[in-house]
């Protein structure tokens, strides 16, 4: 099923053929930017693949690990349901025959899911009970393409819902108008358009490499550093960027940040004046702990979940 191919391109990053990309982009940067230390320092530096916050985001990849193959079985379902509901609804008999547009469909299903992901990030920043859920991901004081996977089960689970019920929606819609089975196109089984995106780049948004883009490529993709950007304690840099793929929807809805040359940048968590906050995840208890109990004490009206 499409929807797969898209669920798919998430857990991509860490292949084999995007390391090797991500490598192989390093390289260059490593040349044209000439940091003064060896390649494998610079790309790897102690501080980062030794710090407590990285090794946190180990253990929340292995653990989101067990329970990631129920999560994508669950993706797949629900938006496939939720398609074929669509389609009947729109008054289309199923199965279709296949149409045969599978570049415009892998557009279609590329854009739904990156639009629902925007606003699903969002929401994480702007309710406080969600926002005690994503405040895991911004407690990383180090950025490594591992902190991609730095998520309370609570996010996955939630995400199932929503993102696969939308981009169900979509590709509904899409093949009531196609009038037939929606083929995907699709590179080293992912759909297209994430995989080309996201091919070596995506690995760098978490990460210590300050990689931009020119501004008016800033407006239609997210860099690298504009996701960093999007992990600052600065006040100036909150709830910006919460684009995935595209930098369209941060420009559409009013929270783009078109990054400088000159930023300096602290991970982690801040308050509204910009002075870090202590470490609330220092152990993979805390981290699978905290979360839920800020969240079930905002939802009773106890706290504020800690809005930043
Ligand atoms: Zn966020
Ligand atoms: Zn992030």
């Amino acid at each position: 099923m499409l929807v797969r191919l898209y669920a798919g391109h998430l857990g991509v990053r860490l292949s084999p053929l995007n390391i090797m990309v991500t490598l192989a982009l390093c390289l260059v940067l490593w040349r044209v930017f000439r940091p003064g230390s060896g390649f494998l320092a610079w790309v790897f530096p102690a501080r980062v693949y030794r710090s407590q916050s990285f090794w946190l985001d180990v253990k929340l990849l292995l653990f989101n690990g067990i329970i990631g193959l129920f999560i994508t079985l669950n993706y797949v379902a629900v938006a496939t349901f939720t398609a074929v509901m669509v389609a009947k609804g729109l008054g289309v008999e199923t199965p279709l025959p296949d149409a045969g547009f599978p570049v415009l469909s892998a557009l279609v299903v590329f854009l739904a899911a990156d639009l629902a992901i925007y606003w699903y990030h969002r929401w994480h920043h702007e309710l406080s009970a969600l926002w005690a859920i994503h405040a895991l991901h911004h407690s990383a004081e180090e950025l490594s393409p591992v902190t991609t996977f730095r998520h309370h089960p609570i996010y996955g689970l939630l995400g199932v819902v929503v993102l696969s019920g939308f981009v169900g929606l979509a590709q509904g819609i899409a093949m009531t108008l196609i009038l037939g089975s929606v083929d995907v196109a699709t590179l080293a089984g992912t759909n297209l358009f994430a995989a080309i995106l996201n091919l070596g780049t995506a690995n760098l948004r978490h990460s210590h490499i300050w990689l931009r883009y020119p501004g008016w490529l800033e407006h239609v993709l997210i860099s690298p550093a504009q996701h960093q950007v999007h992990h600052s304690v600065d006040p100036r840099h909150h709830d910006r960027n919460y684009g995935e793929v595209l930098a369209l929807w941060d420009w559409l809805f009013g929270t783009l940040y078109i990054t400088r040359k000159d930023e300096t940048i602290r991970f982690g968590l801040g308050d509204s004046a910009g002075a870090p906050l202590p470490q609330p995840h220092p152990t993979l208890r805390a981290a699978l702990v905290e979360p839920v109990a800020k969240a079930w004490s905002v939802l009773s009206g106890n706290g504020s979940g800690g809005k930043k």
